[in-house]
This record gives C-alpha cells, sequence and structure tokens, in this order.
C-alpha cells in the first residue's frame, strides 16, 4: 500500500493479508482499528476496511469541527481499496457496497459511542441488494436498520424528554400490532412489513427533523464519520472517560468496514464471545449469538441469545472454525479475547477482538491457568491481576442470579468489598442484642463514630448515608473486613421514628436489607451471601486449601509476588485476631494499632471516662491503673500472634470528647457509676467540647499535657513484651508518637517512653529491644523531618490526616464537595483513598530525603488508609518506603500492588539500558 512521503496519513487500510498499521498502534489507530489491522495481518478472516486516525478527531474538535483536507481524497482511496478487493461499488445499482462506521477509542468504551451499520443504502441501492443476493426480505431487513441507525445517531432522532420508548421501537411496534396483533419476532416480519417500516422510518424523520434521509452514499458516509467523532463528547463518553481516568485529548478514532451479513437467513447470525469465561475465568468458549441476525441485536437485548455452545449442534463447521479461531486469538495476543464475529451463509468473519474485561476471580484464573500454559510467564501473570480487583476475591458474594433479580434502591461508596444481608438496626446498642439474639444485622446510620464499634462488630455489613471512604464507617469496616457502605445519600435515616425512606418506599428497623460493598449498592430483601473460599481457608479454617481451586490459585499469585517484591507489607490491627487474619494473609508485622480501639470494649470505656473527667492527677492515675491491665492484655495477644514480626503501636491519638457520653440518659449513667454528679459530667463534656477537634487537643498533644497516659501506655507495652518474651517468643515492639510537628513534641514524649522501659527492664529482669518513632502527618513534621528524624528511629505517615491538613480539606466532610469535585475535574480522584501524588505525596518526598539526610537507615511507612490503595502502594515503592500498612483483608491486595511496582521498576530499568 502507496505511502505518499509528504501528506499526513489519515486513513489507514487493512484487508487481503495486508495492512498499512498493527495491533501496536492503539493510540493512532484506537483499539478497534489496530486489533482489526493485526488480526489480518495474521491471516484471520476481517472483512476489508480502513480506520481514519485519532489525530483526525483531535484536529475536528481543534478546528470547529473540520476535517484536515486530506482526509477526504484519502477516504475515497479507502472505498476504492474496498471496491477493488471485493468487486463491488458504492453506491452501485448491480453489486452495491455497503459499509459499516464504528468509532474505536485507544483503550475500549464499551457501548459508549456509536455505530452505523448498512450504510452506503438508498431507494436504488437496497433494489440492487435485493436482485443480487436473490433475499428481498435481507435487502429491506439491512435497509429498515440502516435508517433506524442512521435517523438515530446522525440525525438525532431519539427519545424526547418525557417518551419512555425509541421513537422508531414505537414505530416497529405499532405495525407488528397493527398487522398481526402481537409483538412477534422481528425476524418474523414479512418483506411487506419491511418495506412498510421503511416508509414510516422515513416519515417519521421527516417529521422530527424537517429533512429527508440522504440518499446519496457519500453524504450518508461524511455524516455517519461526523456523528461518530460527535459522539466522543456526548454525555455518556465523557462520563465513562472521567470515570475510567481516559484524557479526552486521546479522542476516538472511526472505522470503515464492508458489511457482512448475519441477516441473510438461518445460515447465517451474529455473535458475541469470550476465549475463557470473564466471570469464573473458566476455560470455556463463552459467549452468545443469535441465528439470522445483526451483532447489534445481540448487544440490544431486542431478542435472547443462544449460548455459543449452542452453535455446535446448528452449524458445526462454523463452529469448528471459532473455536480454531479462538486458540489462535489467544496464542497471538497471549490474553483472553473479547471478540464478535458474523457468520454469513455458514462462513465465519470477525469483526473485532479486544482484552476481555473480567472479574477480579477471572483475573486470578487466568494468570493461573495460562502460566501453567505456558502462554504467559509469571512475571506476566502478576501483571494481569488488576491490584483493586483482588478484593473481589477474598469478599463474601451475592449469589449472582439473586442479585439480577432484585431492584438497586440507593448507591453509595464501595467501601468494603463484598456482599451483606441483615435486618437493619439503626443504633448500636439495638443491633448488639439483636445479634446475641442470633439475628444476621445491617448497622445502618448516618454515620458512624467509635462509639458505634461494637454494633460494627455484631454486624454483617455497614450502612451509612454520609462520610467518605476514609469516614470512620469506612475506615472500620476494611479494617475488619466488614462489607460496607457509606455516603448513600437517598436514604433518609429517622432515628426517632426508626425508619428509612428511600426510592419512595419506608422501611423499619427489623427489615431485611442488603448491601453490595464492592460496587456501593442497596437492595432490599435478603439476597443470599456465603463467605470466599479464600477466607474460608485462611480465616474461618472451615475448608481445607486442597479442596479450593480459589485458594490454590491465589496462594501461587501471593507466593510469586514474594519472589519480586521489595516493599513490605504490614497490617493495621487493633485485636489479636485481625493480628492473626493479617498474618495469615501474608503481613510482615503491624503497621498501626491505634490504642485507643481497644478503649471501647465492654468495661473499659468506664475507666477511660473516669480518667478523662478526673480533676487531679492522682485520680487519673487511679483511673489509667485500671486500663492498664486491658491494654497490656490486648499487647500480650498481638504480640503471640506476631510470634517475632513487629508491631507498631501508636500511643492514644482521638481528641478526649470521642470518649464520652453526650446525651442526657447516657451522662446520668455515667455519673451514676463513677458516683459523682451529672452536673460534673456534662460540664466536663462541655469544657472538653472543641469547634476543630481535629486540629485540636489530640495526639501528642494529649501525652504532652497528660504524661501520665503515655506512662500508662508504654509500661503496658513493655510488661506485655516482657511476659510474651519470657514465653520464648520474639517480640518487636515499636512505639509510634502520633501528630508530631515539632521535634520537642517528640523528644519529651521520647524521654517518657525510655524512662518506663528501662523501669519495666529492671523491674522484670528483662532486657528488651524497641524502637521510637513518630507519624509524619502535618506538613510541618514532614517540612522539619530532618530535625525531628534526629531523635525518630522510624517515620510512618499518616495520610490522612497529612492529606487533610495538606490539603486542608476535612477528612469527616469533604464528602459533600469531592463529588462535583470529580466531575469538574479539578481532582482524578478522591485523595482520601488515594494519595494526591503532586501534592501530598511532594510532603511526602521531602520527608524522605530529609529524614534519610539526618538518619540513613531509618525505617520509612506509611498507615494511611492509602496504604491498602494499589496506585499509593505504587508510589510509596518508588518513592523508597520500606513498607506499606493496610487493613487486614487489604493485604493480599498491597501484596499485589507492591509486586507490580517493583516489576513495573524491573520494566523501566531495562528501557533505560
Ligand atoms: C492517619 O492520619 O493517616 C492515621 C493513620 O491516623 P488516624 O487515621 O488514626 O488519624
Ligand atoms: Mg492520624
Amino acid at each position: 500500500m502507496a505511502k505518499s512521503p509528504k501528506t499526513t496519513k489519515y486513513v489507514y487500510l487493512f484487508g487481503n493479508k495486508k495492512t498499512d498499521g498493527d495491533g501496536s498502534m492503539k493510540p493512532l489507530l484506537g483499539g478497534k482499528g489496530a486489533n482489526l489491522a493485526e488480526m489480518t495481518r495474521i491471516g484471520l478472516p476481517v472483512p476489508p476496511g480502513f480506520t481514519i486516525t485519532t489525530e483526525v478527531c483531535t484536529y475536528y474538535y481543534d478546528n470547529k469541527r473540520t476535517y484536515p483536507k486530506e482526509l477526504e481524497l484519502q477516504a475515497k482511496n479507502g472505498i476504492a481499496f474496498l471496491e477493488n478487493t471485493l468487486g463491488k461499488k458504492f453506491g452501485d445499482m448491480e453489486k452495491p457496497l455497503l459499509v459499516s462506521v464504528r468509532s474505536g477509542a485507544r483503550d475500549s468504551m464499551p457501548g459508549m459511542m456509536d455505530t452505523i451499520l448498512n450504510l452506503g443504502l438508498n431507494d436504488q441501492t437496497v433494489q440492487a441488494l435485493a436482485r443480487y443476493s436473490k433475499n428481498d426480505r435481507f435487502a429491506w431487513d439491512c435497509y429498515r436498520r440502516f435508517i433506524q441507525m442512521y435517523g438515530d445517531v446522525v440525525m438525532g432522532v431519539q427519545k424526547r424528554p418525557g417518551e419512555d420508548h425509541e421513537p422508531f421501537e414505537v414505530v416497529i411496534e405499532g405495525l407488528k400490532h397493527e398487522r398481526h396483533e402481537e409483538n412477534i419476532e422481528d425476524t418474523r416480519m414479512s418483506v411487506e412489513d419491511l418495506r412498510e417500516l421503511v416508509a414510516r422510518f422515513k416519515s417519521l424523520i421527516k417529521e422530527r427533523t424537517g429533512k429527508e434521509f440522504p440518499q446519496d452514499p457519500w453524504k450518508q458516509l461524511w455524516g455517519a464519520v461526523g456523528a461518530v467523532f460527535g459522539s466522543w463528547m456526548n454525555d455518556r463518553a465523557m462520563v465513562y472517560r472521567r470515570k475510567y481516568n481516559i484524557p479526552s485529548e486521546w479522542g476516538t478514532a472511526v472505522n470503515v468496514q464492508a458489511m457482512v451479513y448475519g441477516n441473510t437467513g438461518d445460515n447465517s447470525g451474529s455473535g458475541v464471545a469470550f476465549t475463557r469465561d470473564p466471570a469464573t475465568g473458566e476455560k470455556v468458549f463463552y459467549g452468545e449469538f443469535l441465528i439470522n441476525a445483526q451483532g447489534e441485536d445481540v448487544v440490544a437485548g431486542v431478542r435472547t441469545p443462544e449460548p455459543v455452545a449452542q452453535l455446535k449442534q446448528q452449524m458445526p463447521k462454523a463452529y469448528a472454525e471459532l473455536e480454531v479461531i479462538r486458540k489462535t486469538l489467544e496464542s497471538h495476543f497471549k490474553d483472553v479475547q473479547d471478540f464478535e464475529f458474523t457468520i454469513e451463509d455458514g462462513v465465519v468473519f470477525m469483526l473485532q477482538t479486544r482484552n476481555g474485561k473480567r472479574t477480579g476471580l477471572a483475573a486470578v484464573r487466568f494468570a493461573f491457568e495460562m502460566e501453567k500454559e505456558k502462554l504467559i510467564d509469571w512475571k506476566t501473570a502478576i501483571r494481569r491481576v488488576p491490584a483493586d480487583q483482588l478484593d473481589q476475591v477474598l469478599a463474601p458474594v451475592f449469589d449472582r442470579k439473586a442479585m439480577a433479580a432484585a431492584n438497586c434502591i440507593a448507591k453509595g461508596l464501595p467501601a468494603g468489598p463484598g456482599a451483606a444481608s441483615g435486618k437493619m438496626y439503626f443504633n448500636a446498642d439495638r443491633a448488639v442484642m439483636a445479634a446475641q439474639k442470633g439475628e444476621k444485622v445491617l448497622l445502618v446510620r448516618n454515620e458512624t463514630s467509635p462509639e458505634d464499634l461494637r454494633g460494627m462488630i455484631a454486624a454483617e455489613g455497614i450502612l451509612t448515608a454520609k462520610g467518605g471512604v476514609s469516614s470512620h464507617a469506612a475506615l472500620v469496616a476494611r479494617q475488619m473486613g466488614k462489607v460496607c457502605v457509606c455516603g448513600a445519600s437517598a436514604l433518609q435515616i429517622d432515628y426517632s421514628a426508626k425508619t428509612l425512606r428511600v426510592a419512595g418506599t419506608t422501611y423499619n428497623e427489623g427489615d431485611y436489607l442488603s448491601i453490595n460493598g464492592t460496587a456501593g449498592d442497596v437492595y432490599p430483601g435478603e439476597l443470599k451471601t456465603a463467605a470466599s473460599e479464600i477466607v474460608q481457608v485462611l480465616v474461618e479454617r472451615s475448608l481445607h486449601a486442597k479442596e479450593s481451586q480459589t485458594f490454590q490459585m491465589f496462594k501461587k499469585l501471593m507466593d510469586w509476588c514474594s519472589k519480586v517484591t521489595r516493599l513490605q507489607v504490614r497490617t493495621n490491627a487493633d485485636t489479636p485476631e485481625q493480628t492473626a487474619n493479617a498474618v495469615a494473609f501474608g503481613a510482615s508485622g503491624i503497621g498501626l494499632t491505634r490504642t485507643e480501639h481497644m478503649f471501647f470494649e465492654g468495661d473499659r470505656i468506664d475507666a477511660m471516662r473516669e480518667m478523662i473527667l478526673a480533676d487531679k492527677i492522682e485520680d487519673r492515675k487511679a483511673a489509667l491503673a485500671k486500663l492498664l491491665p486491658y491494654q497490656k492484655e490486648d499487647f500480650v495477644g498481638i504480640f503471640k500472634e506476631l510470634k517475632g514480626l513487629p508491631a507498631t503501636i501508636r500511643f492514644l491519638d482521638p481528641p478526649l470528647h470521642e470518649f464520652l457520653p453526650h446525651d442526657h440518659a447516657a451522662q446520668n449513667l455515667l455519673a451514676e457509676k463513677l458516683g459523682v454528679s451529672v452536673d460534673k459530667v456534662s460540664q466536663r463534656v462541655k469544657d472538653l467540647h472543641e469547634f476543630n477537634p481535629m486540629l485540636g487537643f489530640r495526639g501528642c498533644r494529649l501525652g504532652l499535657v497528660y504524661p501520665e497516659i503515655s506512662e500508662m501506655q508504654a509500661r503496658a507495652v513493655f510488661e506485655a513484651a516482657a511476659e510474651v518474651q519470657k514465653q520464648g517468643i520474639k517480640v518487636k515492639p515499636e512505639i509510634m508518637i502520633p501528630l508530631v510537628g515539632f521535634k520537642r513534641e517528640l523528644d519529651l514524649q521520647v524521654e517518657v517512653v525510655h524512662r518506663v522501659a528501662k523501669e519495666v527492664m529492671a523491674e522484670k529482669k528483662v532486657k528488651l529491644s524497641y524502637l521510637v518513632g513518630t507519624m509524619i502527618e502535618v506538613p510541618r513534621g514532614a517540612l522539619t523531618a530532618d530535625e525531628i528524624a534526629q531523635t525518630a528511629q522510624f517515620f510512618s505517615f499518616g495520610t490522612n490526616d497529612l492529606t487533610q491538613t495538606a490539603l486542608g480539606m476535612s477528612r469527616d466532610d469533604s464528602g459533600s464537595f469531592l463529588g462535583p469535585y470529580s466531575e469538574l475535574e479539578i481532582i482524578k480522584k478522591n485523595p482520601f483513598a488515594s494519595i494526591d501524588q503532586t501534592g501530598v505525596g511532594q510532603l511526602m518526598k521531602i520527608a524522605v530525603e530529609k529524614g534519610r539526610s539526618t538518619r540513613p537507615d531509618i525505617k520509612l511507612g506509611i498507615c494511611g488508609e492509602h496504604g491498602g490503595d494499589p496506585d499509593s502502594v505504587k508510589f510509596c515503592h518508588r518513592i523508597g518506603l520500606s513498607y506499606v500498612s493496610c487493613s487486614p483483608f487489604r493485604v493480599p491486595v498491597a501484596r499485589l500492588a507492591a509486586a507490580q511496582a517493583a516489576l513495573e521498576e524491573e520494566v523501566a530499568k531495562k528501557k533505560k539500558k
């Protein structure tokens, strides 16, 4: 194919085993165009065609929706190429060439842009097609389809506001009822019916647009090309691009391809298939087809397609050919393909192929089995599983049929993946009581606070109307591996009436509700669920590893990850149980124990409240003495589970008023328990009120003003360490001081820690080794990291607070504007879920650099919620942290992301060389 060196090439041909482009040219030819060329190149049966490049799309939008002048001639040459190849002519009265015109962006955007089939038909060529094919019905079916698609996509005859049905479908249904008195299948419409439809469609177009349906094929072609480029900026394409981070500068290509026909009769058909099952990952030929239909029918759902396996009986030859194609595609593209085919009079044609979208489970199985089949190596297998999809494999799931039949009543943020059903309770205590009675419970709240913790533990899942992905509910849910949907703003909860109003229906406490935390969907009633097999093997221990294929695949993947990973993965865990779960998932220690979470269980809260209410240091010390054994007991449990792995334990962090009762009844109860007056309690609660508690009396400020708190915590850690070490189990505590911005803050707290350590070692006659470090979670801490590192033996980035303080956005209140911020493209991703690499990331880099300048071997980690987000994990790898820490059920995701980060670095290094 001749190339002119002078003019820009805007049109790339494919056909007859020769092509201008190939599969590597996706940026220029779009995914569809590049793969059509590639399939042609490897000898698959692709109808000839040409691709108009994405550069034309860019030009079109940069130049007031016009085309570069060279395009017209190049497109003419393209059509001439098709005419010569096929011996047909565009607009011909004997053998008319018909084409399809379809979009094709660099990344596939299924269903987002427009397609037109059978272009080139008009009142004359339809007659020619009928004569030439000796098939009237087929010719008129093509024509009515073309007018329908063209009228919709190019001429804009679509549903008007207030209309429920597509206008062309209304015409079809009207005619069917008039002539057949029922809604017969399209294939049963007669030639006469189809002729009549053509006439009615044309009148509809005239009536709605005031324009005649164009008869000139060239006019049709340019109209269609313009519509495809125009659809790049339609609403749904823009929304899709935003969701999947596809830059609008990429543009779409346009593919013009000779038509092949699946609607010539019962020896023809169209289908969509996957080389393996994209839902389960099973190696079976998966897909569906329709006899006597064009491609759009399969996706449009006008008729119910049949499983592709049925073709074996109905068209054995075509089926055998498709089986060969299926193998060729996989051995060439080395990945599972999602492809479209048409069978015309028994002959198979390929219209598209792309890497198939898949569930997390399928991704794991594909990777595992393809490595076994030697289609890919183990490093490629690691790269093939999108890290954020791995949690789907770990999460409990809804029965697929049950979900398909259910009606989604609200949407929120998918905060804790998985599926949960239960009776809804609007209050933690009632949830706990119901759970104790053996009910399956969902805790439904406007938002949660630490006071709700027991209710959250008791619940199968947590649903909130407010709050974002780093809200309390989300954070705790992830840590516990609970299913959680948060910020489902359509929910109207009336705590006093104990009702939930949503989508026009009122539900009562105790009614069943189901939530899908992987998708963020809420359903009424109870949908069936089951724990993932991996959890059954590792956590519940109710299933033997050998009995679970899913577990074996998962394990293999994790073993591969361990071979390449540099970044360690620790966990955020507050209890021995969470620790055990995380270790089972492969955590290499604890990166954050939030000690305050331990104070909410059982009677502990009373002692905690007594401590807060104390006026005098002696009273406070007495209350702290009651807390000490609890803390110690927890640490003993944690150290035992860790069996020598390190544990970063953070001292008390949240504002004290979070622990106090806020309503009168609860204040009364507390006053009674403590033997003080209610007035005293309510006065203390008022005293502790802060306008901005996140920036108030919290973090190390607590331990600095009340050093006895830190003393107690240090004692609990060291006494526990001594006890466990005496049992012959290694212990590596790392004490972490929160919210440090000044070196002196840390110095003062470290003094306390060292003093208590010495005391305990002397008392217990043991030698303990431990580290003391700090969180970097306020900008001043990052900017003065060189000073702070003189004292700190390690840094752990608290990116929840660092994001909050660097962006000046409250982590609890940003839900109200982050949505619009994303729509306005101010932010690409929620900065509380994925590190704002350019802003917050810069503070982290500064801290890494400055910390290392003072203490070259300083241990660096992250323990904010970002530690379980794949993009953030990769960022942490790139800036040279030693570990990330995330909730126990997120550990496998982080391990996978860490391995992928190491592989990406390997590839980048090779490229450099
Ligand atoms: C953080 O701020 O990132 C952090 C881990 O601490 P917390 O979420 O407890 O404030
Ligand atoms: Mg913090």
